[in-house]
């Protein structure tokens, strides 16, 4: 069995400042509060908790003139404001492209533009991008939810940085024949086209896809959705511990990819189980065989 890891897997710049703002904090400061939880992985996340990174839902949860990390994905212009009318120190880990999103929203909003952010509802950059944007902005998470919406005839759509271009094209394509002006601002990052491309590629190469990384996090989630469109099995996994040796039973190559708030030993351990597997695959996929075997 083949095993390739996709050369662009894992840590992207933002998570890497993200980690090293965090650590350098927490060996300055005996506490240091994260505004939610600093990357979507509950491994690393842990392992900062142990170093005095104590995730807190909100601003008002921490004392005042405490320690206070703002994440890769930013906050609200709420949270800064808070921060000082009480004192907190704020340590500002929002990944610069997600502030570059943020500054967008603003401008469309001042120039009145209709702001329509494409991202999940319910992840924190999105909802922080319409803080910023002087809550005359609204998340939608592609063409259907724009269907029933009344537009004004000016509107402007910026995107969660983690986003799918195939998604935004789709939006802008709805919208374009419904509204007299139509500004589209590509805000995807870097980080995440790059890998969502070589994940594509390496896809439609293999036989098999393991895509690592948080559940929640949203860019392996879309790193897995992409490997799945390539009609190449896809499995997405936390931990190699999840790997199941039976996917692997009729597979001769296995591509790897890894969200970019996936730690290199998340990869590295998943790269060794399949090594494992590839090594035995009659012990991995017939355990109890084998032990009866040796008796
Ligand atoms: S995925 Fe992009 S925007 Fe998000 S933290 Fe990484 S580099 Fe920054």
């Amino acid at each position: 069995m083949e095993i390739s890891i996709v050369q662009e897997a894992g840590f992207c710049f933002g998570v890497r400042r993200a980690i090293r703002l965090a650590r350098e904090a927490t060996g300055e400061h005996d506490v240091v509060y994260c505004l939610g939880p600093l990357i979507h992985n509950r491994q690393v996340v842990d392992k900062l908790a142990h170093l005095g990174l104590e995730v807190v839902a909100d601003i008002a949860d921490v004392p005042d003139g405490a320690v206070v990390m703002i994440r890769a994905h930013g906050a609200g212009p709420q949270a800064y404001e808070q921060a000082q009318a009480r004192d907190v120190l704020i340590i500002d880990a929002t990944c610069p492209f997600v502030d570059r999103v943020q500054q967008k929203a603003r401008q469309f909003a001042d120039l009145g533009y209709e702001v329509l952010v494409l991202g999940e509802a319910d992840h924190p950059e999105p909802r922080a991008i319409v803080e910023h944007a002087r809550g005359q902005a609204a998340i939608v998470e592609g063409p259907r939810d724009v269907e029933s919406l009344e537009l004004s005839s000016q509107v402007a759509i910026v995107a969660q940085t983690t986003q799918r271009l195939d998604n935004l094209q789709a939006l802008a394509a709805a919208l374009l024949p419904r509204v007299r002006e139509l500004v589209v601002a590509n805000t995807i990052c870097e980080a995440t086209s790059t890998r969502q491309e070589m994940s594509l590629a390496k896809a439609e190469d293999v036989d098999l896809m393991i895509v690592v990384g948080g559940h929640h996090s949203a860019n392996t989630c879309r790193l897995a959705q992409i490997c799945q469109v390539s009609g190449t099995p896809t499995y997405h996994i936390e931990t190699a511990q999840e790997i199941d040796p039976q996917w692997l039973a009729e597979a001769a190559k296995v591509g790897v990819t890894a969200g970019a708030s996936t730690p290199p030993e998340a990869i590295a351990a998943v790269a060794e189980r399949l090594q494992e597997i590839a090594d035995n695959p009659e012990g991995c996929l017939h355990p109890h065989k084998e032990r009866n075997n040796d008796r």
